[in-house]
């Protein structure tokens, strides 16, 4: 069966920042024909639940009481590759908009929900070991991927 590495937060494990989760159903249906890899790479890198938000700005993650935390998201990303390479996962579905997770854009490190082009920690060095990664709204391309 082919292994999907899967962000904890949308097959509804409350590891969010806030303690709550991203459910989404067509992503908890993927488990009905693949087995679902989860994993929460923030919990992974040593953070707690809950923890204050943060986002990317430059080359590093704040926290939103300004704290450099890319110590945390460096190693959950690492942690993260290891699960993938242990579990032969060739494709993850993440989900988009987080500091570790986000596929396509992220928050912009201002703290005022604005959205710019960009990728999370994990995502970025999934694709660097040649993960292909996917949005949550993008279950239906990752589909059309596997049975290429
Ligand atoms: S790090 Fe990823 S899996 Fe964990 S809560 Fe954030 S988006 Fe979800």
């Amino acid at each position: 069966m082919i292994n999907i590495l899967v962000s904890s937060c949308l097959i509804g494990i409350n590891c969010k920042w806030n303690g709550r989760n991203n459910l989404k159903d067509k992503v908890v249906g993927l488990g009905n024909h693949y087995n679902l890899v989860p994993f929460c790479s923030e919990v992974l890198g040593g953070m707690p639940i809950p923890r204050i938000p943060s986002e990317i700005r430059g080359n590093k993650v704040f926290n939103q009481i300004e704290l450099d935390v890319t110590k945390y998201f460096e190693l959950g990303a690492k942690k993260v590759l290891e699960i993938a390479i242990s579990n032969h996962c060739k494709y993850a579905i993440l989900k988009d908009h987080s500091p570790s997770c986000g596929t396509h854009l992220i928050y912009d490190g201002t703290f005022t929900r604005t959205l710019i082009e960009g990728k999370g920690y994990t995502t970025r060095l999934l694709e660097k070991n040649g993960i292909k990664v996917f949005s949550e709204d993008e279950v239906d391309l990752l589909l059309k991927e596997i049975e290429q």
